[in-house]
């Protein structure tokens, strides 16, 4: 009886492992499908979205920089150069976020498209000399903080200037693409009204943020951001900055702290922990929220900040 348990075993262990190697094997086997579409790559997340809203499924987009990942500290491995190489077109934030690729991206400026020079972003700063438009932290190069693409104001000019140059670099999408664009404009400029539209029923919204990623959106619609955790991206506050924010938490009977996916929450969590404060998440990149559009990961980060306004008990937790 043993042994005939003992054999039956072994069988079963036998038809496992032919399973199992049949399985790999069928797998290995399988052909991979070649995406012989043009491929655009763009630095980060949002510009993926953004671009292959405009594109079309007719142009492959990829975004070289992972949405789980800072772009302030991110690096690339040779395998991401080579898709630098393979693209026909690469589109970049600038104002120094990609910091680590700032000389890749020179090397093929024949094919790159920086945004914020679309934009004109520098030119104007330089020109108006404006003070507000520069940031008060050293996160930024250039003077100006680089979260460029969590402004529905600056995305929807962005949009109408990226379209012309899509359609020029890809004459037998550029019907696709101006109708798209237009589509993108109505979206954005109705996400832009609702947005307006529930801000003017709030009286005074403030945030502490993590870092000083919602720079341009807070200026689009007059959000004050009190501080943020960390005042460099990537750096974590000293002791002194601690006591500093939480002295503004109190002044200002702060509610909630934000943290980001893509950096280390232990500051947030102890601020949260000291001053009984609402731990919840803003996603500049957009990787948590699974938006499939940028105005989704816009309005998504919009809907976490109304939801800190309205905690009357500090327990919600990302
Ligand atoms: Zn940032």
């Amino acid at each position: 009886m043993k042994n005939n348990c003992s054999q039956r075993s072994a069988w079963i262990r036998v038809i496992i492992m032919v399973t199992l190697i049949a399985g790999l094997a069928l797998l290995g086997c399988r052909p991979r499908v070649k995406d012989d579409r043009p491929l655009i790559v763009t630095s980060i997340h949002p510009y993926k979205l953004l671009i292959q809203e405009i594109v079309g499924d007719s142009i492959q987009v990829r975004s070289l920089i992972p949405p789980k990942a800072s772009p302030h500290t991110w690096t690339a491995k040779p395998a991401d150069m080579k898709s630098l190489d393979d693209a026909k077109l690469l589109v970049i934030n600038g104002l120094g976020l990609e910091t680590e690729l700032t000389g890749a991206f020179e090397e093929r400026s024949a094919k790159l498209i920086d945004v914020s020079k679309l934009l004109k972003l520098e030119d104007q700063a330089q020109v108006q000399a404006d003070s507000t438009l520069a940031v008060e932290t050293d996160h930024a190069h250039a003077g100006m903080n680089p979260h460029i693409w969590l402004s529905p104001q600056l995305m929807l000019r962005a949009v109408i200037m990226l379209s012309d140059e899509l359609q020029t670099r890809f004459p037998s999408q550029a019907a696709t693409i101006r109708a798209n664009t237009s589509r993108m404009i109505n979206d954005l400029a109705a996400v832009h009204r609702q947005i307006t539209s529930e801000r003017a029923a709030i009286a005074v919204p403030i945030l502490i943020t993590y870092h000083d990623s919602f720079h341009w959106f807070a200026k689009d619609y007059d959000v004050q951001i009190m501080g943020t955790v960390q005042s460099s991206p990537g750096q974590e506050p000293t002791a002194r900055e601690l006591t500093l924010l939480g002295a503004v938490i109190k002044t200002n009977k702060i509610k909630a702290i934000f943290v980001e996916p893509q950096m280390d929450k232990r500051s947030a969590k102890v601020l949260a922990d000291e001053f009984g404060l609402a731990l919840l998440e803003l996603d500049p990149l957009g990787q948590s929220h699974g938006s499939a559009r940028l105005i989704d990961l816009i309005w998504s980060n919009w809907e976490r900040m109304k939801l800190s306004w309205n905690q009357e008990k500090p327990s919600v937790k990302p």
